[in-house]
């Protein structure tokens, strides 16, 4: 049964559709079944694996309102190897529509939970705010991965994000988890970049993880042909730090993956 994680953090901007693409191509050559969820209305997500946004005949809206199940709106996309659930803007109305419906914060959970055992991961893209998408993201995962910047007020929306984790572990999904913070767009050359890195790990241990993403142009260009920079340009050194990622994601919740794994080999 797939392990899933939401790639969170309010701030726009930040680096959370780089990381999700980037970690699920990633994932995949390392024989992992990924499916990417896009939770934000922009759709950059769906773009940057390669599908049309505008021509999707079924989105994550569609499985969130119950107008489709989520095996319906899943396309895989064989340019990259992965599984998409894509958004477009029809996905701002959810947040509206979402607060009539029946066990609104978890729509999602409900969804996915008839295709969670064709995967060992699903990665949630969630939009850049604490909203009514963003909980239902933190009510079906596992755990949360947070990208950031090194800069003066990355610390700042962190502890916001961190109480809300918090909430939601408290009351609705005891499963979740601060998986880890990661460091992305990196400039080693910044001496504020390597302050504020030294102070997320003396604050956050060994939530940090090991791997940092440099800032590097190739990963930005690569959403341009529809493509993850570890597809588009698996040698530039954004692209090898994200690979590496991918291991150390693998290596950081691989222990309960094989647990319930095992646990669900019929005898
Ligand atoms: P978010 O999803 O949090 O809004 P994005 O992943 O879209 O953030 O990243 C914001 C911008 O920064 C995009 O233009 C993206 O291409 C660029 N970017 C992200 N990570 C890197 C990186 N490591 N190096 C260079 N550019 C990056
Ligand atoms: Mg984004």
């Amino acid at each position: 049964m797939a392990r899933i994680f939401c790639i969170a953090n309010q701030k726009g901007g930040v680096g959370k559709t780089t990381t999700t693409v980037n970690l699920a191509a990633g994932l995949v050559r390392i024989g992992q079944r990924v499916l990417v969820v896009d939770l934000d209305p922009q759709g950059n997500t769906t773009m940057g694996s390669g599908l049309d946004k505008r021509a999707l005949e079924a989105t994550v809206y569609d499985v969130l309102i119950g107008a489709a199940p989520a095996a319906d709106a899943i396309q895989h996309v064989e340019r990259v190897g992965y599984d998409v659930l894509g958004a477009n803007r029809e996905l701002a109305g959810a947040e509206v529509e979402l607060v009539e419906i029946d066990q609104r914060d978890r729509r999602l959970k409900l969804a996915l939970a008839e295709i969670q055992d064709d995967y060992d991961f699903i990665l949630i893209d969630c939009p850049p705010s604490l909203s009514l998408l963003t909980l239902n993201g933190l009510t079906c995962a596992h755990g949360v991965i947070v990208p950031m910047q090194c800069e003066y007020f990355a610390l700042e929306g962190l502890s916001d994000l961190v109480n809300s984790i918090k909430q939601v572990h408290a009351n609705l999904n005891r499963e979740l988890h601060l998986i880890g913070l990661l460091r992305v767009m990196f400039d080693p050359r910044m001496t504020l970049q390597q302050q504020v890195s030294e102070q997320l790990q003396a604050h956050f241990g060994d939530k940090v993880f090991k791997t940092i993403i440099p800032r590097n142009v190739r990963l930005a260009e690569a959403p341009s042909y529809g493509l993850p920079g570890v597809i588009f340009d698996p040698t530039a050194k954004g692209s090898v730090a994200f690979i590496e990622f991918a291991r150390e994601m693998v290596e950081r919740v691989g222990v309960q993956a094989a647990v319930a794994k095992a646990g669900a080999t019929p005898a």
